[in-house]
This record gives C-alpha cells, structure tokens and sequence, in this order.
C-alpha cells in the first residue's frame, strides 16, 4: 500500500511541528505548509490525500482557501480537516458550509487527529481501489457507476458485470461459454446466444460515447475487449 500523503497548513510553528511529527509517526507522508500560498504550491506540486487546514493563516484564512479547494475540480475530491481554535457553533456551521469534511477543536490529542483523519481517508482508499479505467471510459465498482469523460454510461447488472469483466481482462478473447461460466456462473443454465443478446445491450450502452468499439468480435471464437479503434 502506499503511503498516504497529508498536507498541513498551520502557521504556527510549534503547532506544525508537533502534528506532523504525530503524523509521520503514524506513517503518513507529511507536506508541511505555513500560509495558503505555500499550500497551494504544495498542492500543485504533489496531490495530497488530505488536507488538515488550520483556521486562522497569515494570507488568507483556512476557511477561504478550503472554499477554493473545493471549489476547483481539481482539488475538490481531497479531503479536509480544519483546525480550529473556535469551537463555537456558528464557527463549526460555517467551516463544514466551507466546505470542511470534518473539524478538530485546538488543543486536541494527536489520538483524536489520528482518529479523524483514518475516517475521512479510507473512503477514497476503497474508491480508489475499485476504480479501473480503459481510455476515457471508467467503472467504479465502489459506486456500481459507469462513466465516459463526465458522461454516465447507464448499464443493466447483466451488462455491468459483463463490461467489468472485459475491463479487468482485456485484451484476451473469451468464448461464450467462458463468459458464461466467468459472468453469469458455472451453474446457472443460459443458452450461449444470451452471450450474444447482452454483448449487443452493452454495446448499445456504450455507443453514445464511442466505446462501443471496444467490444470486438473474434469470428468463430467469441469477444475480446481492447482498447482504441484498431
Ligand atoms: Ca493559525
């Protein structure tokens, strides 16, 4: 597994220094930031996978650079954690409005941080695991979704489990008795031209954004996912 990679922004140095000790001992890879114009360097330079984003920072506050964060689709996917001095209400109310995934009030235990942090991360840990991709096309097996670009490919179980299988296994050719037994399972009974009619609704599906292509048929012997047009 590699090593998740955490951002913190604090200006406090004492502060800064502290969390990411806490942080690399617990074995992430630590970014430190002092303002947001460090951060957002730091950002640019190497995607963290969180964000821990102190309140009050010399440039601009945290709040405000979270909002770009989450504003920018570039970075709006990454999680963060403010940290805050203000444990009032309306402070809380207008972090998570910010943006915020999650909070931490100052002064917090580096257990409770550590805490916060494994809830908001293994989220994307599991989204990223189950995403594969082929060209454009993507398929999250996390969220059952199909996408193209920013198109959603709509797809029923039958075609879903057959286009996950081609993705995970491209580029060999399968009969359709090997789907059969690979997608619907060794013991349930389908005739092999069922092969045939959900092959036609997946490509069908996949027409709209070009990928139908990439379900070939392999004359007298079955089907074979590639990628490209070729
Ligand atoms: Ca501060």
């Amino acid at each position: 597994m590699t090593q998740r990679r955490i951002l913190v922004v604090e200006d406090e140095r004492a502060i800064r220094e502290m969390v990411c000790f806490n942080l690399g001992r617990a074995g992430y890879h630590v970014s430190p930031a002092a303002d947001a114009r460090e951060a957002r360097a730091s950002i640019a330079d190497q995607r963290p996978d969180l964000v821990l984003m102190d309140w009050m920072l010399p440039d601009i506050s945290g709040l405000e650079l979270t909002r770009q964060l989450k504003r920018d689709p570039e970075t709006k996917e990454i999680p963060v954690i403010m940290l805050t001095a203000r444990g009032e209400e309306d402070d809380r109310v207008a972090g998570l409005d910010g943006g915020a995934d999650d909070y931490v009030v100052k002064p917090f235990a580096a257990r409770e941080l550590l805490a916060r942090i494994r809830a908001a991360l293994p989220r994307r840990e599991a989204a990223d695991a189950e995403v594969v991709s082929a060209g454009t096309l993507k398929l999250d097996s996390a969220s059952h979704q199909v996408s193209a670009g920013s198109v959603e490919v709509g797809l029923g179980p039958t075609e879903y489990r057959l286009l996950e299988f081609f993705m995970r296994h491209p580029d060999r050719v399968y009969s359709r008795a090997q789907l059969l037994d690979r997608v619907w399972g060794g013991n349930v009974y389908v005739e092999e031209r069922t092969v045939d009619v959900h092959i036609r609704r997946l490509r069908k599906a996949l027409t709209p954004t070009g990928h139908h292509s990439f379900i070939r048929t392999v004359r007298g012997a079955g089907y074979r996912f590639s990628v490209g047009t070729s």
